[in-house]
């Protein structure tokens, strides 16, 4: 009789997200006349920019052309892409990344789980407390994360990196020695970030320790502060510690279009293996990558006018935020983020927890938010809004809020 892997069986319910999607269809249901506004999933609203969608007609044309048609693409993706991604991303940056360590692939957020197929099952996780989820849960599909704890929400082999107000929502140095920490800058949900000197820290800690970062960009689009890192690279011995992850779905609008790639350095090895070669096998075979017309629609982001349409849309979001900030602050809420990150973190008003604060939002303001306790224990008593809304959605949900 075959087996399935029993470690699928400790997941927590379904995926934050889902649960929230049945609440909502729920909330629909019973009251259809409602307008609700969703400021709550991470996915962007504005269409692809006019230079991505030229570009992927014309890849959808060559495509119809013996002489033109692509089969496969090469299993680390094509060279075109991963050239503008070296130069724009990295050389742009003063930061000297190599074709070959440069990997196609379908998104962040497979790459985010996939990473985990190069590590043994015994290594020791660290993650900041709350974040993405996918780190967490993908690891306990891993067998890496012991048994969960229901009383502190929390799972019994994993090392929690608290960030709140009280450390302005950076990471510390954790007392246990992580084997593999995962961060990500800026944040999702606090939207924070950490400056470039508090990275190196982390650089530093990794390289002493011979832990390995696993370093998610996928909002580095939206730095708007000069001391902010747009790349892990961008600190000194970052690679022989550190893979980046990066994503197009949040800076050029590619959430259903997919595609994201990540940095596996030379440098980085283990007892002798490098992990390069080992992404590389494992990316070989169980081919993630991306296809032919969206590796085109990827390279005209880098075009210049992609360049400037897709700015002009990480403007639109940030100016979302602006709103969301100014408007939650005059309504008195306490909150943080929104300044580097699409993402506005607030505190739930004195008594309401996470998921109190959803319902209250839901029913009174027929808002979607997401509750900060979705995405770790320390995230109980906060609530994440999104700026990937329209703008006149926004402003609408604004005056809702300010009105309750
Ligand atoms: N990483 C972080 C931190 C995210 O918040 C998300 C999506 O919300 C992703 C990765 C997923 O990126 P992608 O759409 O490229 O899979």
């Amino acid at each position: 009789m075959y087996k399935i892997n029993e470690n699928y069986l400790k997941l927590q319910g379904s995926y934050l997200f889902s649960n929230i999607a049945k609440k909502v269809a729920l909330f629909k249901e019973a009251n259809p006349d409602k307008d609700v506004i969703s400021l709550g999933i991470g996915d962007v609203t504005q269409p692809l920019a006019p230079a991505v969608i030229k570009a992927l007609h014309k890849a959808v044309d060559e495509m119809a052309q013996a002489e033109t048609f692509r089969g496969y693409a090469p299993d680390l993706g094509y060279e075109f892409l991963r050239s503008a991604i070296r130069d724009n991303d990295y050389k742009a940056r003063g930061v000297d990344i190599d074709l070959d360590e440069i990997f196609i692939s379908d998104g962040a957020k497979s790459d985010s789980g996939n990473i985990g197929d190069i590590f043994a099952e015994n290594n020791r996780i660290a993650v900041c407390d709350p974040v993405y989820p996918v780190y967490v849960d993908t690891n306990v599909m891993a067998g890496r994360t012991g048994e969960y704890i229901a009383e502190k929400e929390s799972w019994s082999n994993v090392i929690y990196m608290p960030c709140t107000k009280g450390n302005n929502f950076a990471p510390q140095i954790p007392k246990e020695t992580p084997d593999i920490i995962y961060l990500c800058f800026p944040n999702n949900p606090t939207g924070s970030t950490i400056t470039k000197s508090q990275l190196q820290e982390w650089v530093d800690y990794a390289n002493k320790v011979g832990a390995v970062i696993i370093y998610d960009a996928a909002y580095e689009a939206y730095i708007s502060e000069e001391n902010v890192p747009h790349s892990i690279y961008e600190c000194d011995g970052a690679k022989t510690c550190a893979i980046e992850l990066r994503s197009f779905s949040k800076n050029a609008g590619f959430t259903g279009t997919r595609l994201g790639f990540t940095v596996v350095p030379k440098e980085l090895e283990s007892n002798g293996t490098k992990l390069n070669a080992l992404w590389a096998r494992r990316h070989g075979t169980k081919f993630n990558g991306a296809p032919y017309i969206i590796q085109r629609a990827g390279e005209a982001v880098y075009s210049e006018d992609g360049k400037a349409q897709t700015k002009q849309q990480v403007a639109y979001y940030m100016n979302n935020a602006k709103i969301i900030i100014e408007g939650l602050k005059s309504a008195g809420f306490s909150v943080s983020g929104g300044v580097n990150a699409p993402y506005v973190w607030l505190e739930t008003p004195e008594g309401m927890t996470s998921w109190d604060f959803f319902d209250y939002l839901l029913n009174n303001a027929n808002i979607v938010g997401t509750p900060g306790s979705g995405f770790g224990p320390s995230g109980e008593g906060y609530f994440r809004l999104t700026a990937f809304g329209t703008h006149e959605n926004t402003l609408k949900a604004i005056d809702r809020i300010k009105a309750l």
